[in-house]
């Protein structure tokens, strides 16, 4: 709809001052108006009420209805356009998420713009959009260098399909004694030659220990590991995105998230947009559990990190009880090698497309 096209009633008004030869002081004293509401009025912005529409009525021999209906279908244009107006910038805000959650069969596709954005809000549950950057805000965003095209509507969207996910998952209430004591076990799961097996047992594990787990692929433009958040006082929440496709950054990010979980406020929540990130007290808190708990002899990896080589990582993870592949990821990571053709060699992918979690 163009605005130029609602035609408000002044404008019938207008032609019929001149067919009668009204000027719209005479108007206003026949209708018992100031002259400022009936200019208001042939503008546009002043109303007609009720009264004022049988008066109308009265003066140019028609019934108030006619008034009455024409004011209501102006009113009604002018309510209409600027929904239209508003859901073409709301639907701009959310292009992204919206189809990527269509894509995955999250909400059904829509026609309309207007109603593309009240389903998107809906699966936020959310009234307004604003609300949704007002929640990111509150977390601790865990980042190293944002990307250029981050999508925060996006990242909240993914945030979201776990979240809805924890309200059907049954998990135990958290008991922080048995996540530390069944950490050996989750370092077991990193050798199995399974992956998927792996993630499937990983999953279980949690839901033991009072932690809903869920693993989504990372949304377009949020360059998004992972998150840690509680749910209830005593159901915990990690989420993993497969960002990278290496087994390595998986494993990782999920021991970075229960650092979070052990070591991090109930009321805070995590977001990692970059694995590893070491800015502020929570992500160094956070990661040294990881590095901690993934390997015991963590002065001897100090030692390994300087003068390394491919039989003395194999060794150490052996010797650590984690897949080796863990340690060439952190030993590239550390030393920013990323082109290391032994190293990347024993770093294992891991894509969600290709298993079913
Ligand atoms: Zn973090």
């Amino acid at each position: 709809m163009n605005k130029e096209l609602i035609i408000c009633p002044g404008e019938t008004i207008k032609e019929l001052l001149e067919t009668y030869n009204y000027t719209q002081k005479d108007l206003a004293n026949k209708l018992g108006l100031e002259l400022k509401t009936v200019n208001e009025i042939l503008n546009g912005r002043g109303v007609i009420t009720f009264e004022t529409a049988i008066k109308l009525g009265i003066i140019f021999n028609m019934p108030a209805s006619f008034w009455n209906n024409l004011e209501f279908n102006y009113r009604k244009d002018l309510k209409d356009l600027e929904e239209a107006e508003r859901a073409e910038q709301d639907y701009k805000r959310i292009e992204i998420a919206y189809k990527e959650l269509v894509k995955r069969n999250k909400i059904e596709m829509s026609k309309e713009k207007a109603d593309k954005v009240a389903t998107f809000k809906s699966f936020m549950e959310v009234v307004n959009l604003d609300d949704i950057e007002v929640e990111y805000e509150k977390a601790v965003a865990c980042r190293k260098a944002r990307m250029k095209e981050f999508d925060v509507i996006s990242l909240m969207a993914w945030i979201q399909c776990g979240i809805k996910k924890t309200r059907e998952a049954i998990s135990n209430i958290f008991d922080k004694e048995k996540v530390l004591k069944i950490i050996p076990e989750i370092k077991k799961l990193t050798l199995l030659e399974n992956q998927q097996e792996a993630l499937i047992k990983l999953k279980t594990i949690c839901a033991d220990i009072g932690i809903v787990l869920s693993y989504e692929k990372a949304f377009p433009n949020t360059g998004i590991n992972g998150i840690a958040k509680w749910v209830t006082p005593d159901k915990a929440f990690i989420q993993v995105s497969d960002r990278g496709k290496k087994a390595d950054t998986f494993w990782f990010t999920f021991m970075h998230e229960l650092g979070h979980i052990i070591e991090g406020k109930k009321k805070k929540f995590f977001i990692d947009e970059e694995c590893r990130a070491s800015e502020g007290d929570e992500e160094r808190i956070a990661n040294d559990f990881a590095i901690k708990k993934l390997i015991e002899n963590k002065k001897g990896y100090e030692k390994l990190k300087q003068n390394w080589t491919i039989d003395e990582i194999k060794k150490f993870a052996k010797e650590n009880g984690i897949h080796e592949g863990i340690v060439a990821g952190m030993i590239s990571h550390d030393n920013n090698i990323y082109d290391n053709v032994g190293l990347n060699k024993m770093r294992r992918k891991l894509d969600f497309d290709t298993i079913c979690i």
